[in-house]
């Protein structure tokens, strides 16, 4: 074998190294993806009753808004709206994987933009001269989602706080630093205790499992441990549920408060369905 072909030979075979560990990548990835399509999912509160369904509806029910001596409350037909997007905020074939509608990867200036910009929208169709209130109960579905999310995704609970987050729907709420700490940095799945600032679980692919070094991931089925308070099986889920219902219901008092929808019959029953 002259110098040359010895050339070509190695250089085969490193090609062939690299389509093996390519293909290999790949097959891993689709599994993964695969099961994760498939499997019961611990993405976020689950879409059930004692989750985000349950948690929305719970909100949607303590509201009777009196209008010109009547109390208004929300239509089945309008709770059913809401619930349905709100859970279809979850879709593993799109907004799953938009960090931000979920509070994940420590992403707060743009969820909580997202809500600023939800909320003006939810108004201005209530408010307009045409109301469509169709319109305003699916981003108010998504909008009580991602304010949910927040209770069981983020540490705020861990922090010690007993209250909702005023500033969710008023204001922003910047990111924290990139070298805040809140994990072990060969343990992901473990939050520091007194983590002095706001972090939120990180969801990255391709595993779901690993987070920047010193952060905390969200946690899911092949790797539960992480900051997720998605479900009864979770530490401190309780207290992120009954958060989650208090900061739903302020979200929808806050549109219904608000310059040009308060005492505006015609805004809320377009809202609540009526
Ligand atoms: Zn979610």
């Amino acid at each position: 074998m002259n110098f040359r072909v010895q050339k070509l030979a190695f250089k085969h075979g490193r090609n062939t190294f690299k389509n093996f560990v390519v293909t290999f990548t790949i097959t891993i990835v689709l599994l993964l993806l695969g099961y994760l399509f498939t499997a019961k999912l611990v993405l976020a509160f689950k879409p059930d009753e004692a989750g985000h369904l349950g948690i929305t509806s719970a909100a949607m029910l303590s509201i009777a808004e009196p209008v010109g001596g009547v109390k208004l409350k929300f239509s089945r037909q309008a709770r059913a709206e809401i619930r349905d997007a709100n859970i279809s905020t979850d879709s593993l074939t799109g907004d799953a994987w938009v960090a931000e509608k979920h509070f994940d990867n420590e992403e707060f200036p743009a969820a909580t933009t997202r809500l600023l910009n939800l909320k003006s929208y939810i108004i201005g169709q209530i408010t307009s001269p045409s109301p469509n209130g169709r319109n305003a109960r699916i981003a108010l579905g998504g909008t009580l989602h991602t304010i949910q999310d927040f209770y069981t995704h983020t540490n705020w609970v861990e922090m010690g706080n007993t209250g909702i987050d005023i500033r969710l729907g008023r204001t922003t709420i910047p990111k924290p630093p990139v070298s805040l700490q809140s994990s072990p940095i060969n343990d992901p799945g473990v939050l520091l205790a007194r983590v002095p600032h706001l972090t939120s679980g990180y969801f990255l692919p391709p595993t779901f499992c690993s987070a920047p070094p010193g952060k905390t991931r969200h946690g899911w089925d092949i790797c539960p441990n992480g900051l997720n308070k998605d479900d009864s099986s979770r530490p401190r889920y309780m207290q992120a549920r009954t958060l989650a219902v208090y900061a739903s219901q302020d979200f929808i008092n806050q549109i219904l408060k608000a310059p040009g929808v308060a005492g505006n019959a015609r805004a809320i029953r377009a809202l609540m369905g009526l």
